[in-house]
Order: C-alpha cells, then structure tokens, then sequence
C-alpha cells in the first residue's frame, strides 16, 4: 500500500467550491495508486462561524476561566465540523469516506491541554481501513490522553497530526495544502515579489516556522525531519509543484562550495512582543539574578526569547498578551524594568550564512538605508534575529528582502 497524507488548512474547506478542489486532489491521490489519509482543520479563520476561535469567544464570553480539559472539548469540534462535510463531500463524488477523531486515529498525547504532544500513535484501525480501500478522513490538531481525555495540539495543530501521521503509517511523503502555492521566501502578505522555494531542508524551513513564517508549524517538521518523510507544502487551488522538504537539497551536497549558493533562504517576522531590560549592575552577584529573574518568569509560565545578557543589564522579549505580568513580577523582585512594548522580531534564515562574511553587515545597512533602528540582535550559525519597532516591521522586511535579492532568481 502506498500510503499519502493529505492535510488540508482552514482556508481550504471553507465554501463548497474549495471543498470540490479538496475533494480532485484526493480523487488524483487515489488514481495515481495512492491510499490517501487527510488530515482537515478546522473551517475558516477567526470570525467564521465554525472556526476554533469562534469557539473559543463563545465560551469566554460567557466566563473566561473555563477549565483546560472543557477547553479542549470545545475546541475539537471544529474539526469534527469540518471533517464531517468532507466526509459528506467524498462520498458525494462516489468515495467511501470515514471520519476519524483524533481519538479514533490512535493520536495519543500527554496531559497539557491546549498545548498537548503526541506521544504514540496507534495507526492499527486507520490501516484497517485503508485495505477496505476507504479514504479516512482524520480530525487534525486534536487527540487522546492515556486514559481518555480529548486534548489539543495547540496553534498549527494540524499539521502536527499529519505530520505524525505520516510517521506512523510510514507514508511516501506528507502533503501539506494550503491557499499560497509554496514556502515562499518571506510571507507574500508583506512582500509583493516574495518567491517560492522549491527546495528546502528540514533545518531551515524549522527555523523559518519557529521565527513566524506560519505556513506549516515547525513542530510538524521536526516529526517528519526524524524519519526523513518528504513533506511538500502546496496549494489547494493551483497545480504548482510547490515546496518539497527533505534532508539534503540536490545541489548542496558534501563539498559544495556553498559561497556559490543561495546564503539567505527567507525572511520571518513575528509581531506583538515586548523588549524588556532590566539593569543589574547593582545587584550583588550578576549570575544570580540573572537567573533568579528567568526562574521567576519561568514559573508563571511566561516564555521568553531573544535573550541578551550583558554584565549591566539583562534584555530579552516576552508576547505583549503577558508584558504587564512579568513586569509586575520583575517589580516585585525590587526591578524598575525599562519597557518597549509593540516589537517585533524579524529574522534571516539560510544554512548558507555561517559560511560568508559580512551577512550581519549588509543587514544593519539594510536597515539603517531604510530608516529602520534596530533594539537588539543576535545571530547563530544558521539564523540573524533583529528586533524592530512593530511599525517597521513590513519595511525591515522588505528591506532585506531586497538587500539579499531574494525575489530574483
Ligand atoms: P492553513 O489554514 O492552510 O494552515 P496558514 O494560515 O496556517 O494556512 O498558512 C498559510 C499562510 O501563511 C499564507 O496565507 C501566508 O500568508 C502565510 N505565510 C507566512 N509566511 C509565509 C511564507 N514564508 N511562505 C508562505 N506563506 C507564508
Ligand atoms: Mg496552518
């Protein structure tokens, strides 16, 4: 059996005429010999009336600390929405559709509702009907705990399960549709000649969904990252080929002059966090409260990122949803922290960056040619982060879009 996963975002069953182009690419799926599994999300965006935040309003509306495990409920029902009128629309067409939740699918996670992993999956009754030649459709972001509760996956859940569906069903590769025809070299909603990628490797297309570009949930990458399943980010509408994910691109073998490749692969950004720097010069010993102050953070389940500790101050960005309460925190602990809130993180990606000299500078000209002042910076072998006022934050990325002449081939 030669077993395809197919998952579809929110966008993609929307309206009946979306769903009919779901429904041709599972019917090409079954004609070119495939067992295909698709994965569905939830109907639509925030605003949609069977959309998860639609949902989710609903209910904190009414009270606003509902329980986690009720929570979770709620939220799963967006998918068994949508997966039900496609199971309608396949079998429409003369397929023989069956929905699985994620419970029915074996997807068992731990205990962190909202936020769950998958720990196991149990593809048994999913192969089960793949050899009655059924098309199984799979509730995505949603799964099992050991003894029976419903969690969810949390944000671009979805592409988790298909992802560790794939895995599971040891699938020829992961397709993931969605409404733009690839990765794309930055978000093509901020950069009008943003191109698509046509390949890429796990690690960088990982470190792209972690720095924000939204098209697939870097957690799905990883998944499929450890037993080398091809993944291929594609449009619903279109017949591009779209972006193929693997271990090694084809022209970057061992002993490729890699000056001669591409440096910079794409451009993310991820808006709404907030700088926070707190001085610690007069503390009496650094390294300790240092770490005092990140342990206190840590604590009230408050992330951090983009951190840089210097022997005077200590900087780093929490999301503006939990700004004011790590600076109540910070203040408790005797801290005066200075604020810049409405950041934004903006970051170049490319395996190809360790190797050249002078990235960092042709960013910061970029920037400055752009009128843009940088707040903080920091770089790895892989990945240059800088952090902007959130009203430069189109311009940056634009910017070094251009710098690094990603829209020409
Ligand atoms: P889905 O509902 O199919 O999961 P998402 O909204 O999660 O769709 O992801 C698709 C969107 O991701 C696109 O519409 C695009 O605006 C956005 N996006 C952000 N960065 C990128 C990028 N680098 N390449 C392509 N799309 C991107
Ligand atoms: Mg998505």
């Amino acid at each position: 059996m030669r077993i395809l996963v197919q998952k579809f975002g929110g966008t993609s069953v929307a309206t009946p005429e979306r769903r009919a182009q779901v429904a041709s690419k599972v019917s090409e799926a079954v004609h070119s010999g495939y067992s295909p599994v698709v994965v569905v999300s939830a109907i639509g965006r925030s605003g949609d009336p069977y959309a998860t935040d639609t949902f989710l309003n609903l209910a904190k509306g009414i009270y606003s600390d509902l329980p986690k495990r009720e929570l979770d409920l709620l939220m799963s029902c967006g998918e068994v929405i949508s997966g039900t009128v496609l199971v309608s629309t396949l079998n429409s067409i003369g397929f023989e559709a069956v929905l699985f939740t994620g419970a029915h699918a074996g997807i068992i996670t731990n205990d962190d509702f909202g936020d769950a992993r998958i720990v196991r999956v149990e593809p048994g009754a999913i192969l089960e009907q793949l050899e009655k030649g059924k098309v199984v459709v799979v509730t995505g972001f949603q799964g099992i705990t050991e003894d029976g509760q419903i969690t969810t996956l949390g944000r671009g859940g979805s592409d988790t399960t298909a992802s560790a569906l794939g895995v599971a069903l040891e699938a020829e590769t992961i397709d993931i549709y969605t409404d733009v025809d690839g990765i794309m070299t930055a978000d093509p909603r901020i950069v009008e000649d943003a191109r698509i990628i046509d390949t890429v490797t796990y690690n960088e297309i990982c470190q792209l969904a972690y720095q924000g570009a939204k098209v697939i949930h870097p957690r799905a990458v990883e998944i499929a990252m450890q037993r080398n399943i091809p993944l291929r980010i594609k449009s619903t509408f279109s017949d591009a080929p779209g972006t193929l994910v693997t271990n090694m691109l084809p022209d970057r073998g061992i002993g490729t002059d890699i000056t001669n490749d591409r440096i910079i692969t794409g451009i993310a950004h991820t808006p709404n966090v907030t700088q926070l720097k707190v001085l610690t010069e007069n503390t009496p010993d650094l390294h300790l409260t240092d770490k005092r102050i990140f342990k206190a953070l840590a604590l009230a389940d408050i992330s951090v990122d983009f951190i840089s500790v210097q022997t005077e101050a200590v900087e780093f960005t929490v999301s503006d949803e939990v700004a004011s309460k790590a600076i109540k925190i910070l203040q408790n602990m005797g801290f005066e922290p200075g604020v810049i809130p409405s950041c934004a993180k903006v970051s170049i990606v490319g395996a190809g960056i360790a190797g050249v000299p002078g990235v960092m500078a042709d960013m910061v000209e970029a920037l400055s040619d752009a009128g843009v002042t940088i707040l903080q910076s920091a770089d790895s072998h892989t990945t240059i982060w800088v952090l902007v006022h959130k009203e430069d934050m189109a311009t940056a990325v634009q910017a070094l879009h251009q710098k690094f002449r990603l829209g020409v081939c």
